[in-house]
């Protein structure tokens, strides 16, 4: 019905907003859409919002103001939003942008090409937004973006109830999936030639509340450990309350699982977590570490911090610094506080000016990236495997470097020479390299490769294919082209 009709998705926000953009995109090219060239003006737009960055609103509204030309010369043309900021303004985008044909929410991005048909036909905008969820996205078909790495969501929304976080009111009560689907996705992507997974929830050890079963993350860790083929696994993000010790047992009886951890801090004062509704404190953040290190010795522990959270004093600022310098972070995604309407923190009397955040902010960035810097150097001579990525360095062909990602998550650039090297060193493929140097946010290898393995998921990016899910928990994936990859823009602070 839609042959040969060209989309493009627009992503913002978190990992979860990327993978379901994989899932909108496997839908739409189901209904028979394709997706649009780099050049091309497309037949259809999809915005997949996020309502966590401040001005999201402003930005959404900008935009769409930018395509009203395109929309006005081609009313064949649709526009549709989705994601967080849908569920949350509703109505009022088709009142502020009457152009808009769809707004969906978080709760049923199943049912856009529906939605799209239902525009059409009755000439005038759809608006449909859930309470709960309609279908869990998993079930849907999806594109991925990548030969090599894919996400499997294990859960959507979340119980907990921080004051900063808009995720509870727009993407509701946790719901989990079942291990044996979760566990079935995995295999059909790695079936595929997929070599690395991350298990998504917005906290996964909570991960099996809903079925009733305590330790299940930690059994889906080792569960995956036995799955032939898949050689990493990663998973975000974990919640330092509900973070267990079998998960840490798992994570290092398990070869596949990655040494690698994020866990989110937010703030290093016990007062300011109160504030925040988060039940841990710092004590048991560090003890948590200590455990892991202990463990898992060569673990990249990383975190996200928020700075200038209402009624934050310069003591309570000088406490979360204290964390930091404890903790050692190889790396951290730092926020400014901003007030989020909708959340309970915007209600807090004790907003604090943006130069008082910004100071601070400044302050924890250079500490987080002299720490980030110091632990880089301890790793100069040491030898990595990486996963070669696809577009994770942009000044590769400047320096003639390729870049990959070490199991401890590091982005490494490396130099593609040596007689180790079997034809040509693809995204998708595995090399083994020696750092040479530590910066900041990343490590050089530039000697030549120790080894060098071409793998399916490298013949799979060579060939410009990409895996497509069904959608059903057994289904299989097949291949279909790659689309323009998605931008996305930061965490959601978690
Ligand atoms: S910050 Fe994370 S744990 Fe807290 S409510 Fe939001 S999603 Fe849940």
């Amino acid at each position: 019905m839609n042959g040969g009709k060209t989309y493009q998705i627009r992503t913002f926000g978190c990992q979860m907003n990327v993978h379901d953009s994989e899932r909108l995109a496997g839908q739409l090219e189901e209904a028979g859409y394709v997706p649009a060239g780099a050049d091309d003006a497309p037949d259809l737009v999809v915005f997949n919002t996020c309502a966590v960055r401040e001005n999201a609103d402003n930005k959404l509204y900008g935009t769409l103001g930018h395509l009203r030309p395109a929309k006005d010369a081609n009313p064949d043309m649709q526009i549709a939003v989705g994601g967080c900021l849908a569920q949350k303004d509703r109505g009022e985008i088709v009142k502020r942008a009457p152009w808009v044909d769809v707004v969906f929410g978080t709760h049923n991005i199943g049912a856009l090409p529906v939605l799209l048909e239902r525009a059409r036909h009755n000439a005038e905008a759809e608006v449909e937004i859930l309470e709960s969820l309609e279908t869990f996205p998993s079930t849907l078909p999806a594109r991925r973006e990548s030969a090599y790495s894919g996400w499997v969501s294990i859960s959507v929304g979340c119980n907990n109830t921080c004051t900063f976080c808009i995720v509870p009111s727009l993407r509701g009560k946790e719901r989990d999936r079942r291990p044996g689907e979760v566990l079935a996705e995995v295999e059909a992507l790695v079936a595929e030639g997929v070599l690395e997974v991350t298990l998504l929830g917005q906290n996964v050890n909570s991960y099996g509340v809903e079925f009733g079963e305590r330790d299940a993350f930690s059994k889906l860790l080792r569960a995956c450990g036995g799955i032939d083929g898949l050689e990493r696994v990663r998973f975000t993000s974990p919640h330092p309350a509900a973070f267990t010790d079998d998960v840490i047992d798992a994570m290092a009886e398990t070869p596949n699982v990655c040494p690698q951890l994020h866990m989110p801090l937010q703030s290093g004062s016990d007062r300011i977590l109160r504030e925040m509704r988060r039940s841990y404190r710092s004590s048991r953040f560090l003890s948590i570490l200590d455990k892991v290190r202990d463990r898992i010795p060569d673990a990249a522990i990383t975190t996200d911090i928020i700075v200038g959270f209402p009624g934050e004093t310069e003591k309570d600022f000088q406490a979360t610094l204290d964390v930091v310098r404890e903790a050692r972070f190889s790396s951290a995604f730092t926020f400014q506080y901003s007030r989020r309407p909708g959340t309970p923190a915007a209600e807090l009397p004790d907003q604090l000016p943006k130069q008082v955040v910004q100071e601070r902010y400044d302050r924890l960035v250079e500490l987080v990236n002299e720490i980030a810097w110091d632990e880089n150097k301890k790793l100069v001579g040491r030898k990595v495997e990486l996963l070669v990525a696809e577009g994770e360095g942009r000044k590769d062909t400047e320096t003639r470097r390729m870049s990959g990602r070490a199991r401890d998550g590091r982005l490494v650039h490396f130099t593609p020479t040596g007689a180790a090297i079997e034809g040509s060193v693809r995204p998708g493929d595995v090399v083994e390299t020696v750092v040479t140097y530590g910066a900041p946010h990343h490590l050089v290898a530039d000697g030549d490769l120790l080894s060098h393995r071409r793998t399916r998921a490298g013949d799979n990016v060579e060939a410009g294919r990409r895996p497509r899910t069904d959608g059903v928990s057994l289904g299989l994936p097949s291949f279909g082209r790659p689309a323009p990859q998605p931008v996305a823009t930061g965490g959601c602070g978690l």
